[in-house]
C-alpha cells in the first residue's frame, strides 16, 4: 500500500494554487471535475504521492459542507490498494464503518471508496485502486 494522495479542501483551486503552486513550487498536472462527488480536483505530485486540492462544484457538495464547518484543511487521506473489493470486504469484516460499500468511479477513472472517520481515528480514509490495475 502507499499514500495515493492527500486531499485538501479549498474555497477555490485557483486561489489555493497561488500557495501550493506559485509559492511552494508544486506543479498542477491534472485538473478534473468529478460530477459524482460534486468536486473539482487538482493533482500536484510531491515525491511518490500527490496533493489533491478539492473545490466544491455545488452547495450540497461534501466539500462545501466541510468548508462551511472548518474553513478548509486536510479533508482525507487516500490509500492505494491492489484490490479495492477485497479491502472493503476485509474492513467490513473487521467492523469498520464504510461510507461506500461498493467502489465508485473517482478522478482519473480510479475506483474509490470512503471509510467513515469514526473507524479511522477521526480521519476520512479514501481507498483507491488505480484504473490500470483493474
Ligand atoms: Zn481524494
Amino acid at each position: 500500500m502507499k499514500i495515493n494522495h492527500l486531499g485538501i479542501a479549498t474555497k477555490g483551486i485557483d486561489e489555493a494554487l497561488k500557495f501550493w503552486g506559485d509559492a511552494l513550487g508544486l506543479e498542477n498536472v491534472h485538473t478534473e471535475t468529478v460530477e459524482d462527488q460534486k468536486v473539482r480536483v487538482a493533482m500536484l505530485p510531491i515525491g511518490d504521492t500527490r496533493i489533491e486540492l478539492l473545490e466544491a462544484t455545488s452547495e450540497d457538495s461534501p466539500i462545501a459542507k466541510f468548508i462551511e464547518k472548518r474553513g478548509g484543511g486536510i479533508h482525507h487521506i487516500a490509500v492505494e490498494v491492489e484490490n479495492i473489493e477485497a479491502s472493503l470486504a476485509k474492513l467490513k469484516a473487521e467492523g469498520a464503518r464504510l461510507i461506500d460499500e461498493k467502489p465508485r468511479i473517482g478522478a482519473e477513472g480510479c475506483l474509490i471508496a470512503f471509510v467513515h472517520p469514526s473507524s479511522a481515528n477521526g480521519v476520512l480514509l479514501e481507498l483507491v485502486q488505480k484504473k490500470s490495475e483493474q
